[in-house]
């Protein structure tokens, strides 16, 4: 079995035994990987375990384990803390929105399916969370992610009769239909939520900015006033298309 090297972003936990544990690594060139870290907390002699005393969820690292698609779980067998993300774990909010990011990243992307612009983008926004821009890193990050993903939904023209939506008049927002309304198709739609037009002209705006020379400073300055809504609606979204509740957006939108 090939051993191989890659810089990870640990987006999934749980403690397996009382020395061990099972992750879930983001690896920049081999997608998601689920490796076991045995003896992760177990000490040696010269008082550190072999994973410097376990990993923490969106602890980023170089690491080496055995690469093999075909089995579920590998051993980790080298581990060395790269970022520990300790100013985004000064911050509530900033570690709500980083476990979420992982969270979406964990489940909107096969394993083995290496993704490194996502994993580029994942590594920046957890820089972005810990500075005063998080809300805005977060909500440009998100729609990245379910673009790359295919999971971004329809925001510029009707699901329904497919006219352009521009956020003046009344819009709407369907999980079911996946995509924008508009206020002549609405009643047709059980599950349409209203969208306040000023943020649908908001998330059209950051969807045309230019990604090759995106920066968090061309992005507009937001507060939760802007986007608790709009995250909760592609909450809404995505768990329709997975048909599956997701965790984090509980503690992200305080719900
Ligand atoms: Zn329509």
């Amino acid at each position: 079995m090939a051993m191989v090297r890659d810089y990870c972003i640990c987006v999934g936990k749980v403690e397996y035994s009382e020395t061990s544990q099972i992750l879930n690594l983001f690896s920049r060139d081999h997608g998601l990987v689920r490796v076991i870290a045995k003896g992760a907390h177990r000490r040696t002699k010269a008082g550190a375990s072999r994973f410097d005393g376990g990993i923490d969820l969106l602890d980023g690292g170089d690491a080496v384990f055995s690469f093999d698609p075909a089995r579920e779980l590998v051993p980790l067998t080298e581990w060395s803390l790269t970022e520990g993300r300790l100013d985004l774990r000064k911050n509530l909010r900033a570690i709500y929105l980083g476990l979420y990011a992982a969270e979406l990243v964990s489940r909107l992307f096969e394993e083995h399916d290496p993704h490194r612009e996502v994993f580029d983008r994942l590594s920046g926004v957890l820089m972005e969370l810990s500075t005063a821009r998080l809300e805005e890193a977060f909500l440009s990050f998100e729609l990245d992610l379910l673009k790359e993903s295919g999971y971004l939904p329809e925001l510029f023209s009707c699901v329904e009769c497919g006219i352009r939506m521009d956020g003046i008049g009344l819009s709407f927002f369907s999980p079911d239909r996946g995509g924008v309304i508009c206020g002549r198709c609405e009643s047709a739609i059980p599950d349409r939520q209203q969208l306040d037009g000023r943020l649908l002209r908001l998330l059209q705006g950051i969807l045309r900015l230019p990604r090759g020379e995106m920066s968090v400073l061309r992005l507009p300055r937001l507060t939760r006033h802007q986007t608790d809504p709009i995250n909760s609606m592609l909450v809404a979204h995505i768990e329709h298309r997975l048909g599956k509740r997701l965790r984090l957006p509980k503690y992200m939108l305080g719900r």
